[in-house]
């Protein structure tokens, strides 16, 4: 079993300063905690938390990347910058990329590829719309969306990569999946990898993301292929944070 990674995803919030300030607090107040905790921060928070966090066991990460390795592409950041800060993780495909910068998943595909070309590890986002489960088609939907993103990613072994199971009804919203919906989609994906990747699938963390907090990690993360959380609005806040550390 891969050890269980929660992963803070804390969107467009938080200045350079406020960032520092909430990593000291978090760091006066580190929990015990049999999980990896990793900070996916706006990208001009990292190089702050890379020097406050040097020491600690607390991992960085980046909400996105560019697809390309360097060059004239204004205003992207290239794996290469991120690991120079400290990042260890790149979340790619969340949905509020695929949604608000039309990134498909052959996009998200190429900025996987780049990150661990790299030498990042990302955190692949996947989860279907609210008529899609409706209509029962989740499962099909998201194991397709899976497919497409890690269409660059042929092997395993050399590279390491984390999957998110993300239902987009469920972000940000108060409404999570329940721990049986989640476990079934966790279910699919882990047979999903071991399709593409055979031996190496069953190291691939999956993560469940969406309304995650300190009441309900414990019960999702018990599932047998749920490997940690994603989680948006309850990173923000360093007691929450603790509760969901202490939780695991
Ligand atoms: P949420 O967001 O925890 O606020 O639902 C999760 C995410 O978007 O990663």
């Amino acid at each position: 079993m891969p050890q269980n990674l929660l992963a803070l995803n804390w969107k467009m919030n938080k200045t350079p300063s406020q960032a520092i300030s909430w990593a000291k607090e978090l760091l006066a107040g580190l929990p015990q905690t049999s999980a990896e905790l990793a900070i996916m921060a706006p990208a001009i928070d990292l190089q702050g938390l890379g020097w406050e966090l040097k020491d600690s066991p607390v991992k960085l990460g980046a909400q996105d990347l560019s697809p390309h390795e360097s060059g004239a592409y204004t205003g992207e950041i290239s794996a290469a910058m991120l690991k120079d800060v400290g990042a260890s993780y790149a979340v790619v495909g969340h949905s509020e990329r695929r949604a608000y910068h039309a990134e498909s998943s052959q996009i998200v595909a190429a900025k996987a590829a780049s990150a661990i070309a790299g030498g990042l590890i990302p955190i692949i986002c996947v989860g279907e719309a609210l008529d899609v489960r409706e209509r029962g088609e989740q499962v099909a939907f998201t194991l397709d969306q899976l497919r497409d993103s890690l269409s660059q990613v042929p092997v395993l072994g050399a590279g390491e990569i984390v999957i998110a199971y993300e239902p987009v009804w469920a972000i940000g919203t108060g409404k999570t999946a329940t721990a049986q919906d989640a476990s079934e989609m966790a279910d699919a994906i882990r047979s999903a990898l071991v399709g593409l990747y055979r031996e190496y699938a069953d190291g691939v963390r999956i993560l469940y993301g969406g309304s995650v907090k300190p009441e309900n990690i414990a019960e999702l993360c018990a599932q047998p292929n749920i490997n940690g959380a994603l989680v948006g609005g309850a990173s923000l806040d360093v007691a929450s944070v603790v509760g969901m550390a202490r939780a695991l």
